[in-house]
């Protein structure tokens, strides 16, 4: 057996996550900052059989490691810019939760919200997910707050919950199209709110004036805003996009 035998690993895909999130613009940057996002994870493969969750509903938030299949191919360095520092602060990319790592794996915490069988497909509903729509899950634990959560812990430059003081506000046209595309099983103005306060714009952006008109894609609609005040989104309105 050569070095490079235990060195190199290949892992099946034991789920794919089923997510409002279609590109990564405007995805949190981290899980549980929009908790009116709903997402499934499908369990695929060998993998997809109840007995491997027997039991999991007692857990009320599980850890999700995924592969970040969208950026995968566009490789890494070893410094990378984080948005929590404006986006021109290079830090090393351990340091950081960028998805442009040596190993291409994420790992976020989502709540557990049921767990359904039918016609032979094994589904956990989760909500607070951060996952591009397709996101390869390669493995699921339980998350235990004695020893996960560990709340005097030092976050350097991440300590702070970001800052989500801005208004996000529905135009009257937008008003009647979240009438006309409601969503079964999501609150569609609460996850629009949820993620636009994350101020999804570039870092260098925040706290500046903008009038672009920015688009995001949630579900199969396309939803267009614009920053009309240091402090407020204005919500435009909304499309069906197939
Ligand atoms: N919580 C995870 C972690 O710490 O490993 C992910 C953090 S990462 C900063 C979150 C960002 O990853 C999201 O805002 C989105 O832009 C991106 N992302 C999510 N799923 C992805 C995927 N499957 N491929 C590439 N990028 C993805």
């Amino acid at each position: 057996e050569s070095a490079d035998d235990v060195q190199s690993f290949q892992f099946d895909a034991i789920g794919v996550i089923e997510s409002p999130y279609q590109e990564k613009f405007a995805i949190p940057r981290q899980p549980n900052l929009v908790s009116a996002a709903k997402g499934r994870i499908m369990l695929t493969g060998l993998a997809n059989n109840s007995e491997l969750v027997r039991d999991i509903e007692q857990f009320s938030h599980l850890w999700v490691i995924f592969v970040f299949h969208g950026t995968q191919d566009q490789g890494w360095k070893p410094l990378v810019r984080p948005p929590r520092l404006g986006g021109n602060v290079k830090t090393g990319v351990l340091a950081t939760r960028s998805t442009f790592r040596p190993n291409p794996i994420g790992m976020s915490v989502v709540k557990l919200d049921n767990v359904v069988t039918n016609k032979q497909q094994t589904i956990l509903h989760i909500s607070g997910l951060d996952l591009l729509n397709g996101t390869p899950i390669v493995d699921i634990k339980p998350y235990v707050p004695y020893s996960d959560a560990i709340t005097d812990a030092n976050a350097g430059f991440a300590q702070e919950q970001p800052d989500t003081s801005l208004t996000v506000i529905f135009s009257e046209q937008m008003q009647a199209d979240l009438i006309k595309y409601e969503q079964d099983d999501c609150d569609l103005a609460l996850l629009i709110e949820q993620v636009l306060k994350q101020d999804p714009r570039p870092a260098y952006k925040r706290g500046r004036a903008d009038d672009k008109v920015y688009g995001m894609s949630l579900y199969n609609l396309n939803i267009q805003w614009q920053v009309i005040a240091l402090d407020t989104i204005l919500v435009l309105n909304m499309t069906q996009v197939d």
